[in-house]
């Protein structure tokens, strides 16, 4: 899980990575508005920690932007402003949640931890498509209630395949999406990582639900 802290006051930022970072996260750091604002842009965050009075651009303009760039990244307000007015603000322009300096590490923890389990909200955690069951935080997938024991690969093309079941996806698409790259028309690594995803998921069963449309690509479901 990859968390942006954007943060001004050294001392926080600091106490914040280091606890962070002890409880398995990966952080980095935005000591300016405009900053934390491009990272929060290009970045792939799971969450982002905002401050509200920062230099050159506060947390409100921050969160606008990301929301307005269509980021659907979860946002937990950092703040000493604690007015109700404040508040509401922040809730509104679309942040998640909302803490109050002074905080204790615990309770900022618990909220992140919390936060993260629900995910982007326009995402749903857990995919179902006849008994396949895909649980996108806990990256754990079953089938008729069975563990598939998956690669990260693996479990990538299958989420890549359900979030968009019953669309027809390119051998070019899923490459660029589960691979992060394009490969040559007459690669082969999509088919096979294909043929074994289908090993797990499929074979075992009677009812097959990854179909191969001649010319065309894969398409995930039930027929
Ligand atoms: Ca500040």
């Amino acid at each position: 899980m990859h968390i942006l802290i954007v943060e001004d006051e050294k001392k926080t930022a600091d106490y914040l990575r280091k606890g962070l970072s002890e409880n398995g996260f990966v952080v980095d750091v935005a000591v300016q508005g405009e900053d934390g604002l491009h990272l929060a842009l290009v970045g792939n965050y799971d969450l982002v920690i905002l401050d509200v009075m920062l230099p050159e651009r506060d947390g409100w303009s921050v969160l606008v932007e990301i929301r307005r760039r269509g980021k659907p990244t979860p946002v937990l307000f950092l703040t000493a402003r604690d007015s109700i007015p404040d508040r509401v603000k922040g809730l509104e322009l679309g942040a998640d949640d909302y803490l109050v300096k002074p905080f204790a590490f615990s309770e900022l923890l618990a909220r992140v931890r919390s936060i993260l389990r629900r995910g982007p909200a326009r995402q749903p955690e857990i995919l179902c498509i006849a008994d396949l069951e895909i649980d996108l935080m806990r990256h754990k997938a079953t089938r008729g209630g069975q563990y598939l024991d998956l690669t990260p690969k693996e479990f990538a093309l299958l989420s890549l395949l359900a979030r968009r079941t019953g669309e027809v996806l390119s051998r070019t698409l899923i490459a660029e999406q589960v691979w992060d790259m394009n490969f040559d028309s007459d690669s082969n690594v999509v088919d096979v990582a294909v043929r074994r995803l289908r090993g797990k998921v499929d074979d075992p069963f009677p009812k097959k639900l990854v179909h191969t449309v001649r010319g065309v690509g894969y398409v995930l479901e039930e027929r």
